[in-house]
């Protein structure tokens, strides 16, 4: 019999690492932006790693995607135009799409490659809804979009790598500023903010930033198992703080009306996951440290 083939993932700095036994590679190719692979593992299914880091596993996809996309948007309650940036597997794509009033979302990828594996070898993440009309997709860097485009969003939905590679554009305050003023009044941007164990300064540099730029920054949690470490950290910023205290017979109503279904995301998941443990709320509070090797960007 043929020995496995183990794909490492290194992290933080190779500080620590986690391997999954691939039984199947399905794609390893470079694309000129990052290394692409797929592979399928016993417990994830086909799982997406890029530059060697885990991206999202069809498994454990539905925590992350759903707890990016509804958390926001049922927050809003009305969100019609919603931009997504980065997110080129179609995860998010197809959660946000599930929300009837949304008229359009545009996805903005800086690279092609990313939606066409996904496409082609994760078709259980997006679910087609790259082929939905009120899909738009734009194949760009997510900074230069939000910088010369004259549209105006509801909700921005930050679905990004980490820093490191192209994503580090992502985490700047300029590219904060500009995503503030494409929203609309009453706006919301989310991203997504690491491993707060294991990233502690990726978290509290974001906030930092985001201060600056919005009234009210805060965060929220969710375990995906994929991601080593823990809880993954979610940003959320908005002028308008009555959004972040959206009550819970508020949020059963527009869950329930909206006809959209989950596997995780529930109103009293939504709420409960603003509930920080003490070191995430002092990370929120904290000034940056300096950026170590270990930091990863930060
Ligand atoms: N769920 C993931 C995670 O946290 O590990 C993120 C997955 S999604 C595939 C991230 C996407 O962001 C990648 O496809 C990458 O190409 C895209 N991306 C990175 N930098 C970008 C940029 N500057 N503009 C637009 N998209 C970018």
């Amino acid at each position: 019999m043929n020995e496995a083939r183990w794909v490492e993932e290194k992290l933080h700095g190779a500080t620590v690492s986690q391997r999954l036994r691939a039984d199947r590679v399905l794609l390893d190719r470079k694309s000129g932006f990052q290394e692409l692979l797929v592979i399928e593992n016993p417990i994830f299914g086909r799982t997406l790693l890029l530059d060697g880091v885990v991206q999202t596993t069809e498994r454990d996809e539905f925590i992350y995607h759903e707890m990016l996309a509804h958390v926001p948007l049922f927050a809003h309650g009305s969100a019609r135009r919603v931009l997504i940036i980065g997110g080129g597997d179609g995860g998010t794509l197809e959660e946000v799409l599930k929300h009837p009033n949304v008229e359009q979302a545009t996805l903005v990828e800086i690279d092609e490659t990313v939606i066409a594996a996904s496409r082609e070898h994760l078709p259980e993440i997006a679910k087609g809804a790259f082929d939905d009309p009120r899909a738009r997709v734009v194949i760009e860097d997510g900074l230069s979009f939000v910088r010369a485009t004259g549209d105006r969003f509801d909700v921005v939905i930050i679905d990004s790598t980490d820093p490191q590679g192209p994503g580090w554009r992502l985490f700047t305050t300029a590219f904060y500023t500009h995503c503030r003023s494409r929203l609309n009044p009453g706006g919301i941007l989310v991203a997504q903010c690491g491993v707060p164990f294991m990233q502690p300064n990726e978290l509290s540099s974001v906030a930092c930033r985001l201060r600056q730029v919005f009234r009210e920054v805060s965060a929220y949690r969710a375990a995906v198992p994929s991601y080593y470490g823990g809880d993954m950290a979610f940003v959320f910023a908005t002028d308008d703080a009555a959004k972040r205290r959206t009550p819970l017979d508020v949020l059963e109503r527009r869950f329930e009306t909206s006809g959209v279904t989950t596997r995780y995301y529930l109103p009293e998941v939504h709420l409960a996951a603003f509930a920080l443990p003490r070191f995430i709320r002092d990370l929120m509070a904290s000034r940056p440290q300096p950026a170590t090797a270990e930091s990863g960007g930060f």
